[in-house]
């Protein structure tokens, strides 16, 4: 099938973006790699009048750093950030989510931008931004904002950008120094979406877990935090963590659903002992980190 007719529309400034989403509000909709909304749109299950190409808004791209903060611009491509080494040093749960993402061609045109935006509740980067605390940056014609990941996945597909506006960055903390992360998930086959999945990243001074984020994917409606095993961690001796008991008390937080793929039950069984690998990893890199 052929998507519905539609005007394209191809500004090169952000404030040109801007100006078109509010011009033509919900009948406009941001293109940026097209990985999800082409297929959507071709299959006729979303229509837009108007799409707005970011594709030549140079200044949408870019990986920099402000304030203890790596900043990417919307429009940055998965690939760019996975080859980017300074990501691997600087925030590397990002850099170990990236290659779990579809498949090195989907990488090639998919933008971290766009992965937010979606908030595809399977989906691996709205699960690193909410376990590392990310701030989304987000442009309309009345200025900039910024909002924690936490108040940003609003639901299934549902974030905190309005219409008129226009997500253009995604701030991820630098943590210090004897820190560790790990991403891990499972999907039947590579390059599949993943029926779960989990980040972990842990920090210890001492060798006493100073800093704890646990988030789940496909465990529920938005990436689910793990609150309550993150508490109980700190003070924790890094060296004997006992990871299969965390792992237990942090998928009490997820609300799985069953589908097509894994029934609820599978989901939560599966995310059990992806949260122990993933503790685990963390755990040892954070003590060979110290
Ligand atoms: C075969 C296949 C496998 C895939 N597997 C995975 C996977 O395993 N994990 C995964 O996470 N993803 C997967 N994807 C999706 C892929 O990662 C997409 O790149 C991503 O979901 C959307 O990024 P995009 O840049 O292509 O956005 P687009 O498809 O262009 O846009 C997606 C949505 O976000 C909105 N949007 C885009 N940019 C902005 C912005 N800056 N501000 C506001 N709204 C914006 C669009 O309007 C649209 O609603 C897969 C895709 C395919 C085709």
């Amino acid at each position: 099938m052929k998507p519905a007719p539609f005007e394209y529309h191809a500004p090169e400034t952000i404030a040109d973006a801007v100006g078109l989403l509010a011009q033509h509000g919900d009948d406009a909709k941001p293109l940026a790699g097209g990985q999800s909304l082409v297929p959507l749109l071709s299959l006729r299950l979303t229509r837009f009048d108007h799409l707005v190409d970011l594709n030549k808004i140079g200044a949408l791209s870019g990986i920099s750093r402000d304030n203890g903060h790596v900043v990417i611009g919307a429009m940055t491509r998965h690939r760019a950030v996975e080859l980017d080494p300074s990501i691997a040093t600087s925030v590397p749960m990002l850099a170990a989510a990236m290659p779990w993402i579809g498949h090195f061609q989907i990488r090639n045109r998919g933008t971290i931008g766009g992965s937010i935006a979606h908030a595809d509740p399977a989906a691996e980067l709205p699960a690193v931004a909410a376990a590392l605390d990310a701030e989304l940056e987000i442009t309309s014609k009345s200025g900039v904002r910024r909002v924690a990941a936490a108040d940003f996945f609003q639901g299934t597909f549902m974030t905190a950008i309005d219409t008129g506006e226009l997500l253009t960055a995604a701030r991820f903390p630098v943590w210090g120094k004897g820190s560790g992360f790990a991403f891990t998930e499972f999907a039947r086959r590579s390059g599949d979406f993943a029926i779960a999945g989990v980040g972990v990243g842990l920090e210890a001074t001492g060798g006493k877990i100073t800093r704890a984020a646990i988030a789940f994917m496909g465990m529920g409606p938005v990436p689910v935090r793990a609150t309550d095993a993150e508490k109980a961690l700190l003070g924790v001796s890094i060296a004997s963590l006992d990871a299969a008991a965390v792992a237990r008390v942090a998928v009490g937080a997820t609300d799985p659903t069953g589908d097509v793929h894994a029934s609820a039950a599978n989901r939560t069984k599966i995310a059990t002992h992806l949260a122990e690998q993933a503790l685990t990893r963390a755990a040892s890199n954070a003590a060979a980190n110290a």
